[in-house]
Protein backbone atom coordinates (compact mmCIF):
# COMPACT_ATOMS: atom_id res chain seq x y z
CA UNK A 1 0.00 0.00 0.00
CA UNK A 2 1.49 3.29 -0.70
CA UNK A 3 1.68 5.88 2.15
CA UNK A 4 0.18 9.56 0.94
CA UNK A 5 1.96 12.20 2.08
CA UNK A 6 -0.91 15.03 3.26
CA UNK A 7 -0.02 18.32 3.67
CA UNK A 8 0.33 20.03 7.05
CA UNK A 9 -3.61 20.26 8.90
CA UNK A 10 -4.98 22.65 11.56
CA UNK A 11 -5.82 20.45 14.34
CA UNK A 12 -8.51 20.59 17.11
CA UNK A 13 -7.47 22.02 20.06
CA UNK A 14 -8.20 20.00 23.58
CA UNK A 15 -10.34 22.87 25.76
CA UNK A 16 -10.26 22.69 29.88
CA UNK A 17 -11.84 19.25 31.37
CA UNK A 18 -10.79 17.10 28.37
CA UNK A 19 -8.15 14.38 30.67
CA UNK A 20 -5.77 14.99 27.88
CA UNK A 21 -4.83 17.79 29.46
CA UNK A 22 -4.17 16.60 33.08
CA UNK A 23 -1.76 13.57 31.58
CA UNK A 24 2.08 13.48 32.28
CA UNK A 25 3.17 13.15 28.47
CA UNK A 26 5.58 10.34 27.17
CA UNK A 27 9.26 10.93 26.25
CA UNK A 28 9.81 10.95 22.00
CA UNK A 29 12.05 7.73 21.50
CA UNK A 30 12.47 8.51 18.23
CA UNK A 31 12.34 12.45 16.86
CA UNK A 32 12.71 11.44 12.98
CA UNK A 33 9.39 9.45 12.90
CA UNK A 34 7.51 10.09 9.79
CA UNK A 35 4.49 10.58 12.45
CA UNK A 36 6.72 13.10 14.50
CA UNK A 37 7.64 14.99 11.96
CA UNK A 38 4.16 15.25 10.73
CA UNK A 39 2.86 15.75 13.82
CA UNK A 40 5.42 19.36 14.41
CA UNK A 41 4.16 20.93 10.55
CA UNK A 42 0.58 20.07 11.61
CA UNK A 43 1.38 21.81 15.27
CA UNK A 44 3.21 24.63 13.67
CA UNK A 45 0.22 24.90 11.20
CA UNK A 46 -2.28 25.16 14.05
CA UNK A 47 -0.21 27.34 16.14
CA UNK A 48 -0.12 30.41 13.42
CA UNK A 49 -3.50 29.80 12.36
CA UNK A 50 -5.29 30.04 16.02
CA UNK A 51 -2.68 33.27 16.93
CA UNK A 52 -0.41 31.62 19.46
CA UNK A 53 2.76 32.12 20.50
CA UNK A 54 3.80 28.41 21.81
CA UNK A 55 2.02 25.07 21.57
CA UNK A 56 2.14 21.73 23.25
CA UNK A 57 1.09 18.32 22.15
CA UNK A 58 -1.34 17.51 24.61
CA UNK A 59 -2.88 20.04 23.92
CA UNK A 60 -3.99 18.83 19.73
CA UNK A 61 -4.47 15.31 22.04
CA UNK A 62 -1.36 13.90 21.68
CA UNK A 63 0.29 12.62 24.89
CA UNK A 64 3.94 13.54 23.90
CA UNK A 65 6.70 16.02 25.16
CA UNK A 66 6.87 18.19 22.40
CA UNK A 67 6.42 21.61 22.83
CA UNK A 68 6.87 24.68 20.20
CA UNK A 69 7.83 28.51 21.11
CA UNK A 70 6.93 31.22 18.80
CA UNK A 71 6.63 34.38 19.78
CA UNK A 72 5.54 37.18 17.94
CA UNK A 73 3.03 40.01 17.85
CA UNK A 74 -0.58 39.21 16.85
CA UNK A 75 -4.13 40.08 17.63
CA UNK A 76 -4.20 37.60 21.11
CA UNK A 77 -0.27 39.49 21.92
CA UNK A 78 0.34 42.73 19.89
CA UNK A 79 3.44 43.47 22.14
CA UNK A 80 5.16 39.93 22.11
CA UNK A 81 8.71 39.75 20.47
CA UNK A 82 9.68 38.25 17.39
CA UNK A 83 11.12 34.86 16.87
CA UNK A 84 11.67 31.71 14.59
CA UNK A 85 8.99 28.94 15.87
CA UNK A 86 11.46 26.78 17.97
CA UNK A 87 10.36 23.20 18.33
CA UNK A 88 11.76 21.47 21.54
CA UNK A 89 11.53 17.42 21.92
CA UNK A 90 11.56 16.43 25.46
CA UNK A 91 12.45 19.58 27.16
CA UNK A 92 13.15 20.07 30.48
CA UNK A 93 14.36 23.12 33.12
CA UNK A 94 18.06 22.96 33.63
CA UNK A 95 18.47 26.40 35.75
CA UNK A 96 16.81 29.03 36.58
CA UNK A 97 16.92 32.88 38.43
CA UNK A 98 15.95 33.27 41.62
CA UNK A 99 13.23 36.02 40.32
CA UNK A 100 10.32 35.68 39.51
CA UNK A 101 7.59 38.10 37.98
CA UNK A 102 3.76 38.01 37.30
CA UNK A 103 2.41 38.96 33.89
CA UNK A 104 -0.33 38.02 31.90
CA UNK A 105 -1.06 34.53 30.03
CA UNK A 106 -3.71 32.89 27.65
CA UNK A 107 -4.01 29.26 26.92
CA UNK A 108 -5.44 28.19 23.37
CA UNK A 109 -7.05 25.56 25.70
CA UNK A 110 -8.87 27.97 28.57
CA UNK A 111 -10.37 30.42 25.53
CA UNK A 112 -11.32 33.71 26.65
CA UNK A 113 -9.55 34.61 30.03
CA UNK A 114 -6.49 35.38 30.96
CA UNK A 115 -4.83 35.49 34.04
CA UNK A 116 -2.16 37.40 36.31
CA UNK A 117 0.80 34.10 35.96
CA UNK A 118 4.05 34.03 38.71
CA UNK A 119 6.83 32.47 36.31
CA UNK A 120 11.17 32.59 36.47
CA UNK A 121 12.39 35.61 34.64
CA UNK A 122 15.23 33.53 33.56
CA UNK A 123 15.81 29.61 32.70
CA UNK A 124 18.35 27.33 31.22
CA UNK A 125 16.47 24.76 29.11
CA UNK A 126 17.72 21.62 27.14
CA UNK A 127 15.77 19.99 24.56
CA UNK A 128 16.36 17.61 21.51
CA UNK A 129 15.94 19.91 17.97
CA UNK A 130 13.32 18.50 15.59
CA UNK A 131 16.78 17.84 13.78
CA UNK A 132 17.77 15.51 16.83
CA UNK A 133 20.66 17.79 17.83
CA UNK A 134 20.96 18.10 21.76
CA UNK A 135 19.90 21.71 22.46
CA UNK A 136 20.85 23.75 25.61
CA UNK A 137 19.46 27.40 25.78
CA UNK A 138 19.23 30.72 27.75
CA UNK A 139 15.32 32.05 27.73
CA UNK A 140 14.29 35.44 29.24
CA UNK A 141 11.18 37.50 30.02
CA UNK A 142 8.46 36.69 27.97
CA UNK A 143 9.86 33.94 25.85
CA UNK A 144 11.16 32.44 29.15
CA UNK A 145 7.39 32.44 30.25
CA UNK A 146 5.95 30.63 27.11
CA UNK A 147 8.27 28.03 27.63
CA UNK A 148 7.30 26.99 31.03
CA UNK A 149 3.76 27.74 30.30
CA UNK A 150 3.91 24.58 27.39
CA UNK A 151 6.11 22.43 29.82
CA UNK A 152 3.20 22.48 32.71
CA UNK A 153 1.20 21.31 30.00
CA UNK A 154 3.59 18.28 29.36
CA UNK A 155 3.39 17.71 33.29
CA UNK A 156 -1.06 17.99 33.19
CA UNK A 157 -0.96 21.48 34.48
CA UNK A 158 -2.24 24.63 33.32
CA UNK A 159 -2.08 28.15 33.98
CA UNK A 160 -4.68 28.69 36.36
CA UNK A 161 -3.18 26.00 38.73
CA UNK A 162 -0.38 28.77 39.06
CA UNK A 163 -2.39 31.95 40.31
CA UNK A 164 -1.98 33.17 43.37
CA UNK A 165 -5.81 34.28 43.52
CA UNK A 166 -8.85 34.08 41.00
CA UNK A 167 -8.95 37.66 41.43
CA UNK A 168 -6.03 37.33 38.91
CA UNK A 169 -8.26 35.97 36.16
CA UNK A 170 -10.14 38.72 33.80
CA UNK A 171 -11.90 38.41 30.76
CA UNK A 172 -10.31 38.28 27.00
CA UNK A 173 -12.18 41.42 26.36
CA UNK A 174 -11.15 43.55 29.09
CA UNK A 175 -7.49 42.08 28.62
CA UNK A 176 -7.43 43.43 25.16
CA UNK A 177 -9.21 46.55 25.88
CA UNK A 178 -7.00 47.83 28.95
CA UNK A 179 -4.50 45.75 30.16
CA UNK A 180 -2.10 44.67 27.09
CA UNK A 181 1.05 45.80 28.34
CA UNK A 182 2.60 49.09 27.50
CA UNK A 183 5.89 48.38 28.04
CA UNK A 184 8.04 46.79 25.41
CA UNK A 185 9.06 43.28 25.62
CA UNK A 186 12.68 42.51 24.26
ZN1 LIG B 1 -1.63 26.70 27.17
Amino acid sequence: MTTVQTAPKRLEISQLGNPILRQIAQPIDNVHDRNIQALIDDLLTTLIELNGVGIAAPQVAVPYRLLIVASRPNARYPHAPVMEPTVMVNPHLVSHSGEVVKDWEGCLSVPGIRGLVPRYRWIEVEYISREGGLIRQELTDFVARIFQHELDHLNGMVFLDRLESVRDIVTDQEYLCRLVPTRTVA
